[in-house]
């Protein structure tokens, strides 16, 4: 076992604890030309950034430039956290440190490159250029306050630190419990909300849509409990294996937990009015009498979706003929196509999530300093504390700015 003295240990070699180790290496050294601070990142697995390399499809959409509070969940005070934080001061953070971005129609920022390699190339060219060692293959195991210093073990080595950065993220799609990611926390006094996956496909008992497996179409989804609206999305709607997927089920995953008897309901057409839809459907009845019913919609929506809500309207013989539709079916019709409504299961498994929600209990954490209010010298940093985005960028706005915040914090005792 070795024996390693470090003043700042930063946990978590994801894109906090990055994040963590450049800004601290641009705010002590490159800014002062100081370089006597000995930091270390201590990694479980065998190299930093994995699950960074997977966000945004491999492509890191690293901010949202129009984040607001609203975009955010948890008892995190992110409204003040955002109103000096802003994902601009992050963009001209991120160019301090060579990485350029681009931002799309929907103010989703991404490195210019398209590839989530340079925001990881970027960070580690400027720890390693300052000296900030990285210990991969580090789990730790226990973390314990003696003596003014954190003593933190893992398998191979003992570390001693004056000051702690904990990012240690979360147990959504990495194969690490629940206990491991959140006991470091814990073993310093901090509490824990409730963890649940989030930004998650949502699992559907309907035998109904197990046809319509593979299909996307473009609609506004509604999570209801009862007759109570809990989120309302709009956009690309994914028919999965067993249950809904897509940007915007993921969304709506973040609001389900507490949630009596979940329901997704389905607007297949958000722009038509129930009534004028079913003008439609009557005037073209008439028109193309002579089709059958399994026709019905042709040229508006996809025919296995349409064969879907004929099923769930219970219209009966499809091979029956267009002109056969009375006014109260083309109604009950265009009612279903407006409110499709599916049951669906609150999402178990971390495995499918890209978050969790929940962690580190937001009133034990400073807005202005990531600093932890238990002890002076901890700093707690992203998807390890309850604050949770929307898909988006939000969630690594918030892993990355906690990390500048907590660096200058930091780097503001040793000036
Ligand atoms: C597939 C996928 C796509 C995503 N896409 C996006 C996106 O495009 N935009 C966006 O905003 N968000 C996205 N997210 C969410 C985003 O990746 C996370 O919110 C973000 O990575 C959290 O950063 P973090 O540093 O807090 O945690 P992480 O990035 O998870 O880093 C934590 C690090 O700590 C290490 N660690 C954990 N426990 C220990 C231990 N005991 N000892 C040592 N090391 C430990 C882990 O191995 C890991 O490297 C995506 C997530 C997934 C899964």
């Amino acid at each position: 076992m070795n024996r390693i003295k470090a003043d700042i240990a930063i946990i978590g070699g994801g894109a906090a604890g990055m994040m963590a180790a450049a800004a601290l290496s641009y705010e002590l050294f490159a800014k002062n030309g100081q370089n006597n601070v000995h930091i270390v990142i201590i990694e479980k697995e065998a190299r930093v950034g994995r699950k960074l390399l997977k966000t945004g499809n491999g492509r890191c959409n690293l901010t949202n430039s129009g984040a607001t509070a609203a975009d955010y969940s948890g008892s995190f005070d992110i409204a003040d956290f955002l109103d000096v934080n802003t994902p601009t001061e992050l963009i001209a953070y991120f160019a301090k440190l060579g990485l350029i971005c681009k931002s799309d129609a929907e103010n989703r920022v991404y490195p210019i490159s398209n590839s989530a390699n340079s925001v990881l190339d970027v960070l580690r060219n400027n720890y390693l250029s300052y000296g900030v060692a990285e210990y991969c293959n580090n789990v730790v195991s226990s973390i314990d306050y003696q003596k003014q210093s954190y003593i933190i073990k893992t398998d191979s080595n003992i570390f001693e630190a004056a000051t702690v950065i904990l990012a240690t993220g979360s147990c959504a799609s990495v194969n690490f419990s629940k206990e491991n990611i959140y006991s470091l926390p814990k073993a310093l006094g901090h509490n824990i909300s409730k963890i649940n996956p989030g930004l998650s496909p949502i699992q559907a008992n309907s035998k109904i849509l197990s046809g319509l497996k593979g299909i996307r179409c473009n609609c506004k989804v509604q999570l209801k409990e009862q007759n109570n609206v809990l989120a309302t999305e709009y956009g690309e709607l994914q028919f999965a294996e067993n249950g809904l997927s897509g940007i915007c089920i993921f969304n709506l995953s973040n609001r389900i937990h507490n949630a009596e008897n979940p329901k997704v309901e389905i607007d297949f057409l958000p722009n038509t009015t129930a009534q004028d839809f079913a003008k439609i459907l009557c005037n073209r009845a008439a028109k193309f009498a002579a089709l059958t019913i399994d026709e019905l919609f042709f040229g508006i929506l996809n025919k296995r979706i349409g064969m879907a809500i004929l099923k769930t309207c219970k219209i009966g013989d499809f091979s029956r003929k267009l002109g056969a539709l009375t006014k109260k079916e083309t109604e009950k019709i265009a009612n279903c196509t407006k409110a499709f409504s599916v049951d669906v299961s609150r999402p178990q498994s971390f495995a499918k999530a890209q978050i969790a929600i929940g962690g580190v209990i937001g009133s034990e954490i400073s807005s202005k300093t990531m600093q932890s209010t238990l002890h002076g010298n901890l700093y707690v940093l992203g998807e390890l504390i309850d604050c949770n985005g929307q898909c988006g960028g939000f969630n690594l706005n918030f892993a990355f700015s906690s990390a500048v915040v907590a660096a200058k914090s930091i780097a503001e005792k040793y000036n």
